[in-house]
């Protein structure tokens, strides 16, 4: 059993429809059962966002998900209209028809089980079954969505729910590259990556695959293949482990929308660093690299970085909150990025950390913040400096 899921762009307009359908019904032939999973068509999501706002600013979350649940709708009948005309037996089913439940969280909704009966039903009398992504139901039969980009993680709780072989994701590049092959020279299309790495370059904006969808593969071990709807070639595999490795590494990103934020001065004493970070807590406030440093006189510095729209936000509850506020002062830069390398390989092998320092060193970057996981080394720089630091890094470990 396969479960095949289709971004947008892989059927914006009636010719890639078609052409996707053949390659449904290709599978379909070689005797595959195959369950199909679609995305709204193009830009449909955000052109029913940007109606919605017209006639309403503030929709509420409930109305908003029965109005972005039509855009999968419509995908999932054109393409199985597109399959009836290749003259295959082919039935499309909505979320709801499809048993995907889902909690009441409406816009970012999650799902809870997926009853499996209808698309067995459906399989078991030969029919492709084509499922909408991204939306489900909730227990008092309200349409749900999953968030933006959620299709993915409809197609792998259905791969996992139904037991498939094999999960393929199809979008319009053709596999997971080393860093982003529009921006850097000699990225490279890997054979295969571990589910951690892929979630870790997921979190770091790698916008292949939603977070969500790589997660629940690792947690079910669903066999997941990110592939080109246009073009017939391998893809990228994820899996548990990777035997071979080719590259220490396997791949260098960078997220130039964080903010690093500096309270100055603050006691140095048990307690006060569980009280910031409570005070973002309880405002679900994230918050990523955090650096503490000596300062004078039994003060210290604590910085830390965040999602850049939430800079703002985070020194405002702070100032409210804190109250140890006698000298202590808050910086703010937003002029910085934060640059990734990720790879199971660095847990084995030494010297990972010092060949990045060192490509950046020969580049004469300077670092401000360092953070480390042990599959993950960022560091924080300068914002005009992360295209140089991308690329050096990058040539010091991918050829
Ligand atoms: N159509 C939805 C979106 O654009 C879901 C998806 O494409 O996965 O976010
Ligand atoms: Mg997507």
């Amino acid at each position: 059993m396969l479960v095949k899921k289709f971004g947008g762009s892989s059927v914006a307009d009636p010719e890639r429809v078609m052409h996707v359908a053949q390659t449904i019904t290709e599978a379909y032939n070689d005797g595959h059962d195959v369950v199909v999973v679609v995305s709204a068509q193009g830009d449909t999501t955000d052109h029913l966002i940007e109606a919605a706002h017209i006639i309403n600013p503030n929709p509420s979350k409930r109305e908003m998900d029965v109005l972005l649940a039509t855009g999968e709708q419509q995908s999932m009948a054109l393409l199985a209209m597109a399959i009836e005309s290749l003259g295959f037996p082919v039935i499309s089913l909505a979320g709801w028809q499809a048993g995907i439940q889902t909690n009441s969280n409406h816009s970012a909704a999650h799902i809870r089980r997926i009853n499996t009966e209808r698309i067995h039903n459906e399989l078991a009398k030969k029919n492709i079954v084509i499922v909408a992504g991204f939306q489900g139901v909730n227990r008092y039969d309200d349409i749900t969505t999953l968030g933006r980009g959620g299709s993915d993680t409809s197609a792998v709780a259905i791969a996992a729910a139904m037991h498939a072989d094999l999960c393929q994701i199809y979008t319009d590049v053709d596999g997971i590259y080393t860093a982003d092959p529009r921006k850097v020279r000699g990225a490279q299309k890997l054979d295969r990556i571990t589910y951690d790495e892929m979630l870790e370059l997921a979190s770091l904006g790698a916008q292949v695959l939603h977070n969500r969808s790589v997660e629940m593969a690792k947690k079910y071990n669903v066999r997941l293949d990110v592939l080109s709807s246009l073009v017939d070639l391998p893809g990228t595999k994820v899996r548990e482990a990777v035997k071979v490795e080719k590259w220490l590494i396997k791949g260098v990103t960078s997220d130039n929308d964080v903010a690093r934020i500096s309270v100055c001065n603050v006691p140095d004493r048990p307690g006060i660093a569980f009280k910031i970070f409570s005070i973002l807590g309880a405002q679900k406030i994230n918050v990523d690299i955090i650096l503490q440093s000596i300062g004078r006189e039994n003060t210290k510095d604590i910085s830390f970085t965040v999602a850049r729209e939430m800079k703002d936000r985070a020194v405002e509850v702070l100032q409210d909150n804190l109250d140890v506020m006698d000298g202590v002062y808050f910086l703010c830069d937003d002029n910085i990025a934060k640059v990734s390398i990720v790879g199971a390989g660095m847990q084995t092998n030494h010297g990972v950390a010092a060949r990045m320092f060192e490509a950046l060193s020969e580049e004469n970057i300077n670092i401000q913040m360092i953070s480390t996981s042990e599959i993950k080394i960022s560091v924080l720089i300068k914002k005009s400096d992360s295209e140089r630091a991308v690329q050096a890094i990058h040539d010091a470990f991918i050829s």
